[in-house]
């Protein structure tokens, strides 16, 4: 970065709290827990309209009850399939695990522009402003706030920015935060189109030729059109998007006929790379969803991971704004979600090994095949990718400690709905609990008849479980840890 290229002073006043680089799932989703709390944010996000192009994409049991956590999972249902929580582990198909522990537990797909226009309309109703056609080229950072470089040249002040601006991300590499890991070993070409032959002998070829080339499928996909998914011929930069005539050769090579596909509504590709960004945060500037990690699409996990990474991330940079979190609320953001990541990219890592067609592969993918007839492994392998099975270090403490909380009844209803404005929550089933000092930050539910096998827990806005136990001081304590300062201690300042 060029300091001389900027000319608003530092010192100037910020326009908005946070800015947002990218209106995708992750940017959508985080604009709008930050407006949760009264952050003024603004999202800025390069293209001028939508995404046009229809990847359906599988939400999975975590992201659910976040979903739930705050109003949006009806919506969600209504515009999306449910289907049993089962066949994404490299694609094995096995029937549900028993016992999976949620309210939610199932998968729902729904058309990714679908998703993301939800949580743009949620941002928004909640009072973020997006801006399109506005592409982030530059920013520099001081003790006070960051100074961010629109592609036309217009500059914009604010005391955080978050790039969410995907797995090119501009903000990652003007950071120079490294992006170690492995580049693509294969590439695929997904499209929408028309073909020229009747559907029976389309089944009978792709039913043949997925045996040997995975992913390949010709799908209808309503109105005489094909979703249409095969192996590209080579690595390409992907700055293009494939042609048609490029899907033709290769279903003319794979196939040995290219089903006379014609009319495409739109063509993309995607490759296989595996990459984790080195920090999540540098001062100011914090990354978030495809920014900080990509991976393979196998399990159907990114948006998953980007969608909860902002869920992570938004109250605790709010805390930071509004001056009540505690010095390394903020920090606990990279501690928390880089081992998720690390994780997502290690089971994505093993999911593509037992795709190959390699005798090896192979074999372990039968054994492991044979072994998910255990409940036990498959469901440990469902709740992996479902994301049910993270547990936090929160430090010693019951199992409970660090994990999320399933959705449970209460008196008012259920626990999730509980948690649609974003705040912390004690839920006290001995009656003799209170937030006093806390109030405005935490919600208390008294209900001794509440479903916990524990006295009571104190819930972070994420829904994790960030306490457990009886005694008034000892909740203080933990208040404090979390949410820093009573109001009784005074006004805390913004940072
Ligand atoms: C074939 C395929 C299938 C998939 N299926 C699933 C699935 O089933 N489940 C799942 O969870 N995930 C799935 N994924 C992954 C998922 O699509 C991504 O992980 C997800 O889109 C990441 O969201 P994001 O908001 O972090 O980034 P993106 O969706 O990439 O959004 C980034 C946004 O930033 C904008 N932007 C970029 N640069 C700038 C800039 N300089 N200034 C301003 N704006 C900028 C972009 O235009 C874009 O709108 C799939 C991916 C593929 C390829």
């Amino acid at each position: 970065m060029d300091s001389s290229q900027f000319t608003a002073e530092p010192s100037s006043t910020f326009m908005v709290d946070v800015i947002i680089a990218g209106c995708g799932p992750t940017g959508a989703m985080l604009a709008a827990e930050l407006r949760l709390h009264g952050v003024r944010v603004l999202v800025l996000e390069k293209e001028t309209e939508p995404v046009s192009f229809v990847r359906i994409v599988g939400l999975h049991i975590r992201s659910l009850e976040l979903m739930a956590m705050r109003g949006l999972l009806d919506r969600i249902l209504e515009h999306g399939r449910q289907r049993p929580a089962a066949g994404f582990f490299a694609a094995i198909s096995k029937p549900a695990p028993k016992g999976l522990d949620s309210a939610h537990a199932y998968l729902v797909g729904i058309p990714q522009p679908v998703i993301v226009q939800l949580l743009e309309d949620h941002a928004i109703q909640l009072g973020a402003q997006v801006r399109r056609g506005c592409a982030v080229a530059d920013f520099e950072q001081d003790d006070e706030g960051v100074t961010v470089k629109l592609a036309d040249g217009e500059q914009l002040r604010a005391r955080y920015l978050v790039g969410c601006d995907g797995g090119r991300s501009t903000v990652r590499k003007l950071l120079g935060v490294g992006f170690p890991g492995e580049p693509s070993r294969t590439e695929t070409l997904m499209g929408e189109m028309e073909v020229g032959v009747p559907q029976g002998e389309i089944a009978a070829t792709v039913t043949e030729i997925s045996k040997t080339h995975r992913p390949f499928w010709l799908r209808p996909f309503g109105k005489g059109v094909y979703s249409v998914v095969v192996p590209a011929a080579g690595i390409s930069d992907r700055s293009e998007p494939p042609t048609l005539k490029d899907f033709q050769q290769q279903l003319r090579t794979i196939a040995g006929t290219d089903f006379g596909v014609h009319s495409p509504r739109w063509l993309s590709r995607f490759g296989d790379a595996t990459r984790l960004a080195e920090r999540y945060r540098v001062g100011r500037v914090l990354l978030a969803g495809d920014a900080a990690h990509i991976h393979p699409p196998i399990g159907g996990q990114g948006l998953n991971l980007g969608v909860q990474d902002a869920f992570n991330l938004g109250w605790k940079l709010a805390g930071q704004i509004r001056g009540w979190a505690p010095e390394p609320l903020l920090d606990t953001y990279q501690a928390e979600r880089h081992p998720v990541a690390e994780d997502v990219l290690d089971n994505t890592r093993a999911q593509m090994e037992l795709l190959s067609d390699e005798p090896g592969p192979q074999a372990v993918r039968r054994l492991l095949t044979e072994l998910m007839d255990f409940d036990e492994v498959n469901r440990y392998l469902i709740e992996k990718i479902a994301a049910i099975d993270i547990r936090y270090d929160f430090g010693a403490g019951p199992d409970l400690l660090g994990r999320r909380l399933r959705d449970v009844d209460v008196k008012q209803g259920n626990l999730y709905d509980q948690l649609h404005r974003g705040r912390g929550l004690v839920l006290d089933r001995t009656e003799r609990l209170t937030v006093e000092g806390w109030s405005d930050r935490v919600d208390l539910v008294s209900d001794p008849t509440a479903a916990l096998d524990v006295p009571a827990i104190l819930l972070r806005p994420d829904g994790y479980v960030a306490w457990i136990g009886e005694h008034q001081q000892d909740l203080d304590d933990h208040l404090a840890r979390w949410f820093g300062r009573p109001l009784t201690d005074g006004p805390s300042m913004p940072s």
